[in-house]
């Protein structure tokens, strides 16, 4: 089930970022010192009253277009009212509404989205007075905050999670069904090869209106498995309407990675990743979603025995967090080595969903202890007594331990990498969790 999607658009400098980062979660996760992960992310994930959301910083999203303010807000603005589920509008209380809000706001009252207007910088009680001149902009109440010292985010989140829509949408998936996001930055090759999967050979198709607005997923059968692309509107029209680059959407992509079993990240042989992908394949990877690379247009590529070696380095180097991560070269125009892409997609899905037996895994944790023993600090030694699966889709699993403050980030990742080594989990991030426990009797 996708989390509602809040958007935060406004002027730069008026304190979004700030906003971004007081709100969103602080996640106790192995991959936060990952590189690429942490830095300059656009998404972050909040709860306000038990209630989850998805928070989209629209400034950091790359748009091309000429760099004025102005129409770099047109197009947050016009992105935000098109795939998020409520608006926040921050304006700056310091500097009072200028032409830039007054044509953002403009915009937002012709669309149904709610919209929650944030005076920011309204870090003293006595300038509440600043926050009236701002209900000109005809968006209603505008909430006094201040992003910096903390303050009025309350009442924000209050009106930010009266607005989510009532029913959450709830997927009526058959169980048996792998769920595929198919992402990557415009013509780097989504539709051909989405058009080149299904026009397989014994494949049957079916197109069924997805649970998101406009959505259209693609169902097919293929060897007896069934899969189902995500959003697929517009990815198998024949001949595509012109569609303008800001049409691309990332937060119709994080929709569809949030919907999603596997992600196929595609991205064009003769680009590379792009900054863009990263943030769309690190939000995949904290999701706890599996992830297939296709490196698309291949037959452009001049090659020699070394060259798909040394596009895998660049990738690794690139998408560090994505280690686990297969590797497909292909060419959907060709077709060379497409069949291969489904076959990869049910193979991670498999990995994605692999339970390990406690014995099994504790033994592996047995002789993983026993070439490298746990990290010390404070005159202790950490001990980890016992392991388990707690879950699938990512697997997950649960240390216990006497001092969790002793786990270092680089024990984990030897962990991990036990763990690969032991069961595979190709294609699937882990999750690994450490908990306290008292001390066993007989430990
Ligand atoms: P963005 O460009 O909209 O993302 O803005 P930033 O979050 O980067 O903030 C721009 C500047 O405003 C920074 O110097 C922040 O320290 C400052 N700022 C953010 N929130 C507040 C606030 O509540 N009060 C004051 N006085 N300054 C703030
Ligand atoms: P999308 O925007 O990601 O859906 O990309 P399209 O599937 O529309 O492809 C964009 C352009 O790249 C089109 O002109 C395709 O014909 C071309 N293209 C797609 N895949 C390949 C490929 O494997 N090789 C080559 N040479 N061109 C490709």
């Amino acid at each position: 089930m996708s989390k509602p999607i809040v958007a935060i658009v406004g002027r730069p400098n008026v304190g979004k970022s700030t906003l971004f980062n007081k709100i969103g979660k602080k996640r106790v996760s192995i991959v936060e010192d990952m590189p690429g992960v942490t830095r300059d992310r656009i998404y972050m994930d909040g709860e306000w009253l038990g209630k989850e959301f998805t928070m989209i910083d629209t400034g950091g999203i790359e748009i091309e277009t000429e760099d004025k303010i102005l129409s770099q807000m047109r197009h947050q603005a016009r992105l935000a009212m098109e795939e998020a589920d409520v608006i926040v509008f921050v304006v700056d209380g310091k500097t009072g509404a200028t032409n830039a809000d007054e044509e953002v706001a403009h915009m937002l009252r012709g669309t149904r989205k709610p919209v929650v207007l944030a005076v920011n910088k309204v870090d003293h009680i006595n300038q509440e007075l600043a926050i009236y001149e701002f209900y000109n902009l005809g968006l209603g109440d505008p909430v006094g905050i201040s992003a910096a010292n903390a303050m009025g985010l309350g009442d924000l989140l209050d009106a930010v999670v009266a607005s989510f829509p009532a029913d959450a949408e709830t997927e009526a998936v058959e169980e048996d069904v792998i769920k595929v996001a198919v992402i990557g930055r415009p013509n780097v090759g989504k539709s051909s090869l989405v058009n080149a999967m299904i026009g397989e050979d014994r494949v049957i198709v079916s197109d069924i209106p997805g649970t998101t607005r406009d959505a259209i997923d693609t169902h097919f059968t293929k060897d007896g498995q069934k899969f189902m692309l995500i959003d697929t509107a517009g990815m198998r029209r024949k001949a595509k309407i012109e569609m303008p680059v800001e049409r691309y959407s990332v937060v119709r992509a994080l929709r569809a990675v949030d919907r999603a079993d596997v992600v196929l990240m595609v991205i064009d042989a003769e680009e590379g990743v792009t900054e863009q992908d990263k943030k769309i394949a690190g939000y995949a990877h904290e999701a706890g979603r599996a992830c297939v690379i296709v490196v698309n247009k291949w037959d452009l590529v001049e090659k020699d025995s070394k060259t798909s070696l040394r596009y895998t380095e660049a990738i690794r180097s690139e998408l560090a967090f994505l280690q686990y991560a297969p590797v497909v070269y292909l060419s959907a125009l060709t077709k060379q080595r497409v069949p291969r892409v489904t076959e990869l997609v049910k193979y991670v899905a498999e990995q994605h969903n692999m339970r390990v037996k406690t014995s099994v895994l504790n033994q592996v944790l047995e002789d993983a202890v026993a070439i490298n023993p746990p990290p010390t600090g404070h005159g202790k030694r950490l001990r980890i007594y016992f392991a388990t699966q707690a879950d699938v889709q990512p697997p997950t699993f649960v240390f216990f331990v006497n001092e969790a403050e002793l786990m270092h980030f680089s024990y984990l990742r030897f962990l991990e990498n036990r763990l690969r080594e032991s069961f595979g989990f190709e294609g699937t991030p882990l999750k690994l969790v450490v908990r306290n426990r008292k001390e066993k009797e007989d430990a």
